[in-house]
């Protein structure tokens, strides 16, 4: 499920999050700073980037590998954010999309207009993430990698009526970024994922 965050049956050995090698961190972290240095076509690339470099930091600090970016009208990254779902303490709800929004909102009170907004996660939106997304009226949400067991996106179509109709007003697409970046994101997020769902579900 979300971010693949709760349910689904795969993993099954227990071990601290924390203590995934840091080979494996720096192994990502390089290929984050290759990345950085290429130079490509994708128009999505440098802010998909700046997603990943918070998913990296959150996978860090043993929560999810998810990171997300919020960019204004004008272009201009106004916030970034990542899971904190597990660290430096359970939150339920702090994935990187949450995590961005609440920021957003906390510092922008005022209801005010949300065209031209855009919103990159590193990791299509699960169920919650994209319901609290639709609520929040950013236009456009792209997302760098399928989440193929926990992801939303796909299955929107069965979203309840009222559901739907905010979904009218907003677009939910893949990212424009390159294969490398796709797997990179991919990895992120399955770096701390069996440990995370083992102790969700031994709780
Ligand atoms: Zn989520």
């Amino acid at each position: 499920m979300p971010d693949g965050e709760d349910l689904d049956c795969s993993g099954s050995h227990e071990e601290d999050p924390l203590s995934t090698s840091a080979t494996a961190f720096d192994a990502l972290e390089q290929r984050l700073s290759m990345l950085n240095r290429q130079a490509v076509a994708h128009s999505d690339q440098t802010l998909a980037l700046q997603a990943c470099e918070e998913a990296l930091e959150a996978a860090r600090m043993g929560n999810y590998g998810v990171g997300a970016v919020l960019i204004d009208p004008k272009g201009r990254v106004i916030e970034r954010g990542r899971n904190r779902a597990f660290y430096p303490r359970f939150r339920s709800d702090l994935h990187a999309e949450m995590d961005v929004m609440n920021t957003f909102e906390d510092r922008s009170p005022r209801m005010g207009e949300m065209r031209g907004y855009t919103l990159i996660t590193s990791l299509e939106p699960c169920p919650m993430c994209l319901a609290r997304l639709l609520i929040s009226g950013v236009e456009t949400i792209k997302f760098v990698a399928y989440d193929e067991l926990g992801g939303m996106v796909k299955q929107m179509d069965h979203l309840p009526q009222a559901w739907q109709k905010l979904r009218e007003r907003q677009s939910f697409e893949l990212a424009d970024v390159s294969e490398d970046m796709r797997s990179l994101a991919t990895d992120l997020f399955l770096l701390n994922l069996d440990s995370l769902r083992v102790q969700l579900w031994s709780r």
